[in-house]
């Protein structure tokens, strides 16, 4: 998705403020009434619409007439949200070039003050991964909760406890900067993804460094669960940073085996594949393979000394809980079993929804609703994020 930053230089306090109206409207409504805009924004002389008339034409609002006059974010108007308030506390001035198109997201270059390049990402559920998003919407349509700007918001906030948490466990991960609504800022990662690396010098050291990075995450009590070729960068000197935490469970989760032989399989065939590693005891040694490793130890779920406690003890401290955890897993869940399984419908999965976990959600989203609060209070300040972001200004 295209990110024209050059918008926000022209965005007024007041666009904000309504922008802010329309965010904290969707809490309990898709579309948001004209006139609940309106109240919130308490801008004078009916200077909402104009506002939203303008917000429209940068598409940071879509416009829903269908059942009554209102309108909603975009991921465009979330994205400036969530852009203005990490500019706001002075985490990054200027957005850059995009560095990746995930599966649920889009990543960018952010820049410092001081020219350090840090990365963006911005989550994207139902996108693909959460492609079950729309179906559950429209059957929770008058469910205050259960929305893309809710669970995009669940996975970063997911996302950035975990890097954080991994990262004061020395686990290769890109060092976790700042969170807010939908988006993670992170160290940039030098090098490429491993599916991007046609040859290493050594394939033997990096596939036994990602390896033990597998084993040790489940010894933490964590499985990845998209342990694969896009998730592992690699830089020059073939070190190996680890990326991608949202879909991550706990070693206690009812399906944690096959999630854990799953990644380790992924990893077990990319390098076979792609290096020409033969792993097995062939009876026929000449298959051609340039690399061979001794199957010695392909790691056993059931053999490793698990600390399940993990999440608990480390991962509630960064704001992200167990019950938080609990209900990222059920939702993610049919998408982790059937994601061999491209044919699965819509239909199919708005039934794993139920009135249970509709109100799990709900009151969750209530403990959670502080942070828009501050975000109201930015308004008052007066900070622009045009005064920053150019220096031509
Ligand atoms: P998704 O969940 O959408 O798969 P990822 O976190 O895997 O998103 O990121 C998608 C791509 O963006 C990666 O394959 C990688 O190329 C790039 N990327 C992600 N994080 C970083 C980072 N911290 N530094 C550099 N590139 C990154
Ligand atoms: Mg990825």
């Amino acid at each position: 998705m295209k990110l024209d930053v050059n918008v926000l230089r022209y965005l007024s306090k007041d666009d904000f403020r309504v922008l802010t109206a329309v965010e904290m409207g969707m809490r309990n409504h898709e579309i948001v009434p004209c006139e609940l805009i309106d109240r919130i924004a308490r801008l004078k002389h009916g200077g909402t619409y104009k506002v939203l008339k303008n917000l429209l034409k940068h598409k940071l609002v879509h416009h829903d007439a269908s059942k009554y006059d209102g309108f909603r974010l975009t991921y465009l108007g979330y994205d400036f949200l969530a852009i203005k308030t990490l500019v706001n506390r002075g985490v990054f001035n200027g957005v850059g070039r995009q560095l990746g198109v995930g599966k649920e997201s889009d990543i960018f270059e952010v820049i410092k003050e001081d020219g350090t390049v840090l990365a963006m990402k911005l989550h994207r559920l139902g996108r693909v991964s959460f492609r079950a998003v729309k179906a559950k919407r429209d059957y929770l349509r008058h469910r205050s909760s259960y929305n893309w700007l809710y669970l995009s918001r669940l996975a970063a906030l997911k996302e950035f406890a975990f890097m954080k948490a991994l990262e004061e466990h020395r686990f290769p991960v890109p060092q976790a900067v700042d969170c807010n609504r939908h988006c993670v800022i992170m160290s940039l990662v030098p090098g490429y993804p491993l599916v991007q690396v046609k040859e290493l010098q050594n394939p033997d050291v990096v596939f036994e460094t990602i390896l033990g990075a597998v084993t040790r995450l489940a010894e933490h009590g964590l499985i990845h669960c998209d342990f694969n070729e896009f998730n592992i960068m690699i830089d020059d000197d073939e070190k190996v940073t680890i990326i991608d935490f949202p879909q991550m469970v706990s070693v206690s989760h009812p399906n944690a085996q096959m999630y854990f032989d799953r990644d380790v399989e992924c990893i077990y065939k990319f390098f076979a594949k792609r290096y020409n590693m033969s792993f097995e005891d062939n009876e026929n040694d000449s298959d051609g393979s340039e690399v061979e490793i001794e199957e010695v130890g392909r790691p056993q779920f059931s053999e490793i000394n698990k600390n399940s406690g993990f999440l608990d003890k480390e991962l509630a401290a960064s704001g992200f809980t167990r019950k938080d955890q609990q209900e990222l897993e059920k939702l993610i869940e049919g998408e982790l079993s059937d994601s061999d399984d491209e044919g699965t419908s819509d239909e199919d999965d708005a039934e794993d929804i139920n009135d249970t976990n509709v109100k799990q959600l709900e009151s969750l989203h209530l403990e959670k609703e502080d942070d828009n609060r501050q975000v109201v209070d930015e308004h008052d300040d007066n900070h622009q994020v045009g005064d920053t972001d150019d220096p031509e200004d």
